[in-house]
C-alpha cells in the first residue's frame, strides 16, 4: 500500500488541487494535512477575523472530505517537524505542496525539503496552485531580469501565456488509518472578530462566485468602483486561503465571456503581478520597492492623525466611511483602500507600513503580496508609474459616491445631510454643523498636498 501526503496551504480546496490530484494519482491513501503552524502565530499573522475564516475553511475542507471517504488530518506546531512526524507514522513515500511565494512560504519549503530528505522522502512542489500563472513563468526579455515591474506589459504576457486546465474535484479519498488528528479549530470562542465578517469555506466560496457569475460579472466592468453599489466579487478571501481556484475563475470567466469577464480576469491578473513581484523581491513585503528618500511623519501628532484614521473620524467623510467598513466587516471595497491608503501615506504622510499593518490586522483577505504591494503602489514606493499622484479625497467621493449613499451607510452620524453635500460637511452654515457630532478635519488639503510636495522634492 503506497501513501503520499499533501499538505494544505494557502489553497483549501478540492475542486482543481494540483497537489491532490498528483497525490491521488500516485499513491493507493493519501493523508490530507493542515498544520497550524507555530510560526504564523508567532508573527503575528493569524488577526483574528482571518482565524476565523480559516476555522470555516478547515470544517468545510474536512467536510468535503468526509463525502469522498476520506477526512482532514489536522497538527499544530512547527511545519517541518509535523510533516515528518505524519511521513513516519505512515510510512509515506512522497510529500505534495502548491509552491509558495512570500519569503515565509520560501522559508518553510526549504525546512521541508531538509526535514524530508534526511528522511528520503521526496518533496513535490506544484506550481500555479496559488496564482493563475506561476511567478518567474513569465518574465521580460533581457538578461538577468526576472520579473514584471509594470503591470500592462505583464498582463499582455500573462494574457498570452494561458492557463492550465482545471483539475475535477476527485470523487474518493482514501486516507490511511493511523494519523491521529487534532479537533478542528471553531469560531465560536474567538474574540476580536469584526461583526459581518464573511463566512469562509470552499462551499461558501463556490455558491459565491456562482451567485456573482449569474449577477454581477456582467456588469462588473461599469460597477467595480461604485462604493454604494457593492457591485465587486467579493471573492478576495476565498482566494486568500485557496478555497476557490484562480485558475478556475479565469477560465470561467474567459467561458462567461465580454467586457465585464474582461475586467475582471485583468483585476485577477493584477494579483498575479503582485506576487511575482514578491517572488522576486521578497523584501519588498517590509523595504520600499523603489526608495523614494521619504522621512515619514512621527511623534505626537502623527500619532494623533494615524489613530484617528483608524477610527474612522479623520473628519473626510468618504475616508472615514471606508474605515468604518474595514472595523465592521474585516473587508473594504478596493477604491475605498486606495483613497484611504493615499490619504495615510499622501495627505498625513505617514510610512505605508503603519498602514499595511493595521489593514493586516483586520482585512479576512489580509496578504502579503497584494497588501503590501498595493500599499507600496500607492505610497509611490512600488509599481506605479505615476508615484506622486495624491488622490483627492472629495473629488473620490463626488466620483465614486455621488449620492452620498456609502458615506450615509459607515457614518450614520451624518445621515441628515442630503445629497453630495455629505461628503464636506465643514461647507455647512455654522448652525447646521453643529448638529452632527462629527470631527473638523484633521488636516486642509492644500496643507497635506504642500506638506508631500514639500517632502518628494515637487513644485
Ligand atoms: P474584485 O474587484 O471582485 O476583483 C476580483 C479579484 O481580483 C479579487 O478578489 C482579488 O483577488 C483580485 N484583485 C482585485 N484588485 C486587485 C488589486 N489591486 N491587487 C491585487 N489583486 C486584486 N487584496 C487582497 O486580496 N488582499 C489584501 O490584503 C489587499 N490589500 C490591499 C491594500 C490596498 C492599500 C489596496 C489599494 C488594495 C488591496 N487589495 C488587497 C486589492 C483589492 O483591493 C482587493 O483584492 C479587492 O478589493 C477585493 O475585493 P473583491 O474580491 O470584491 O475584488
Amino acid at each position: 500500500m503506497t501513501v503520499a501526503v499533501v499538505l494544505f496551504t494557502s489553497d483549501l480546496r478540492l475542486h482543481d488541487h494540483p497537489p491532490l490530484h498528483a497525490a491521488l494519482a500516485s499513491a493507493d491513501e493519501v493523508v490530507p494535512l493542515f498544520v497550524l503552524d507555530d510560526a504564523v502565530h508567532d508573527a503575528g499573522y493569524d488577526a483574528p477575523n482571518r482565524r476565523a475564516f480559516l476555522a470555516d475553511c478547515l470544517h468545510d475542507l474536512d467536510a468535503g472530505l468526509r463525502e469522498r471517504g476520506g477526512r482532514l488530518v489536522l497538527r499544530q506546531g512547527d511545519v517541518a517537524d509535523e510533516v515528518g512526524r505524519v511521513v513516519t507514522e505512515t510510512g509515506a513515500g512522497a510529500v505534495h505542496l502548491a509552491a509558495g511565494v512570500s519569503a515565509f512560504a520560501r522559508r518553510r519549503e526549504e525546512r521541508l525539503r531538509e526535514t524530508l530528505s534526511s528522511m528520503g522522502c521526496p518533496l513535490r512542489v506544484h506550481d500555479a496552485v496559488i496564482t493563475a500563472v506561476a511567478p518567474g513563468a513569465v518574465v521580460p526579455s533581457g538578461a538577468g531580469r526576472d520579473h514584471f515591474a509594470v503591470f500592462t506589459p505583464y498582463f499582455r504576457r500573462w494574457s498570452g501565456e494561458g492557463t492550465r486546465s482545471p483539475f475535477r474535484a476527485p470523487r474518493t479519498v482514501r486516507v490511511p488509518k493511523d494519523p491521529g488528528s487534532l479537533p478542528l479549530p471553531s469560531r465560536s470562542g474567538l474574540t476580536g472578530l469584526s461583526p459581518g465578517l464573511a463566512e469562509g469555506g470552499e462551499t461558501e466560496g463556490r455558491k459565491l462566485f456562482g451567485a456573482w457569475r449569474r449577477n454581477g460579472l456582467a456588469s462588473y466592468e461599469d460597477r467595480h468602483d461604485d462604493l454604494a453599489g457593492d457591485a465587486t466579487s467579493r471573492l478576495s478571501p476565498h482566494l486568500h486561503f485557496g478555497t476557490l481556484s484562480p485558475t478556475e475563475l479565469v477560465e470561467r470567466a474567459h467561458a462567461a465571456g465580454g467586457p465585464g469577464a474582461e475586467a475582471f480576469v485583468r483585476q485577477l491578473c493584477w494579483r498575479d503581478f503582485h506576487h511575482q513581484v514578491l517572488a522576486a523581491r521578497p523584501e519588498a513585503s517590509r523595504s520600499d520597492y523603489r526608495p523614494r528618500g521619504d522621512r515619514w511623519r512621527t511623534g505626537r501628532a502623527a500619532e494623533k492623525d494615524t489613530a484617528a484614521w483608524k477610527e474612522g473620524r479623520t473628519g473626510y467623510p468618504i475616508v472615514d466611511a471606508a474605515m468604518r467598513q474595514l472595523l465592521h466587516q474585516g473587508w473594504m471595497h478596493n477604491r475605498g483602500r486606495l483613497l484611504t491608503a493615499s490619504f495615510l501615506t499622501k495627505t498625513l504622510y505617514i510610512d505605508w507600513r503603519t498602514g499595511a499593518r493595521h489593514f493586516l490586522e483586520l482585512l479576512v483577505d489580509g496578504d502579503i503580496a497584494n497588501n503590501q504591494l498595493n500599499w507600496q503602489w500607492v505610497a509611490g514606493t512600488g509599481t506605479d508609474t505615476r508615484p506622486n499622484r495624491v488622490l483627492n479625497p472629495v473629488t473620490q467621493a463626488k466620483r465614486y459616491d455621488p449620492q452620498g449613499e456609502y458615506v450615509r451607510r459607515w457614518v450614520p452620524e451624518l445621515a441628515g445631510i442630503a445629497g453630495p453635500g455629505i461628503h464636506e460637511p465643514w461647507k455647512l452654515p455654522g448652525s447646521e454643523r453643529s448638529r452632527y457630532d462629527y470631527p473638523d478635519p484633521v488636516v486642509g488639503l492644500p496643507e497635506g498636498l504642500a506638506r508631500f510636495k514639500d517632502a518628494r522634492g515637487l513644485d
